[in-house]
């Protein structure tokens, strides 16, 4: 389904190379729950945006659906994201001057679907919180609103990074459950530092200083 061969991010911070992800070759498979394990700064951000379309390789490649992505144009890029792909990114970015319901619905101004976002916040156990703004949650609430805006719409693939981060233990374990059970016929990529939290993964990597350890 996802397919990276031999994938390098090098970001020039100033003019010094940083190497994030080096020479990654990995395949996600339709409908299984892969994890990333790695410490701080090992680069699991990074593949996660390569995986996703969101940064292409300095070199290597990435393909989706046998569809080259680094050689799409900019737009097609991100139809593919719109359409297919939810992430939830390590730190919640919601609008501050929507609710969190319209936060969920956000990526689809037109669609009514509002009654899927209002399920899907109760299934993360925010469904009493529909109606109030950002400020007005907690970081790991903000994050539960991110969780349920990533799961609208039945996307292909899922990828989360460290989403239970600013959760407690079981607030993550519930969060990682509502992600599990909504991919469907689709994939789910996590990141995270905690093992516990892949207790359900199909599959995990582990990653330390941009590389894959096998
Ligand atoms: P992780 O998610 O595992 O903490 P990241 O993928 O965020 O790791 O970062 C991997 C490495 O790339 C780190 O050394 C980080 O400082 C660096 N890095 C991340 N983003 C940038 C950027 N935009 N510019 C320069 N260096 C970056
Ligand atoms: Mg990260």
């Amino acid at each position: 389904m996802i397919s990276l061969e031999q994938a390098s991010l090098v970001y020039d911070d100033r003019g010094k190379l940083i190497h994030a992800c080096r020479e990654v070759s990995v395949t996600v498979n339709e409908g299984e729950f892969l994890g990333i394990l790695g410490p701080s700064g090992s680069g699991k951000s990074s593949l996660l945006y390569l995986m996703s379309g969101l940064k292409v390789p300095t070199t290597g490649s990435v393909s989706f659906n046998g569809q080259n992505l680094n050689t799409l144009p900019d737009q097609e890029r991100a139809t593919i994201r719109l359409n297919q792909f939810g992430f939830v990114f390590q730190y919640p970015f919601l609008v501050g001057y929507l609710t969190a319901l319209e936060n969920v619905c956000i990526a689809y101004p037109e669609g009514n679907r509002q009654d899927e976002a209002l399920r899907l916040l109760h299934e993360v156990g925010i469904g009493d919180l529909a109606h109030r703004m950002p400020h007005e949650l907690s970081g790991g609430q903000r994050q539960r609103v991110c969780v349920a805006r990533a799961l609208l719409g039945s996307p292909k693939v899922v990828f989360a990074d460290e989403p239970t981060a600013s959760l407690d233990h079981t607030a993550g374990l519930q969060v990682m459950e509502t992600l599990n059970t909504h991919r469907g016929s689709g994939a789910l990529v996590v990141v995270t530092h905690d093992p516990s939290m892949l207790e359900a993964a199909d599959r995990i990597i582990k990653i330390e200083d941009g590389a894959i350890q096998n």
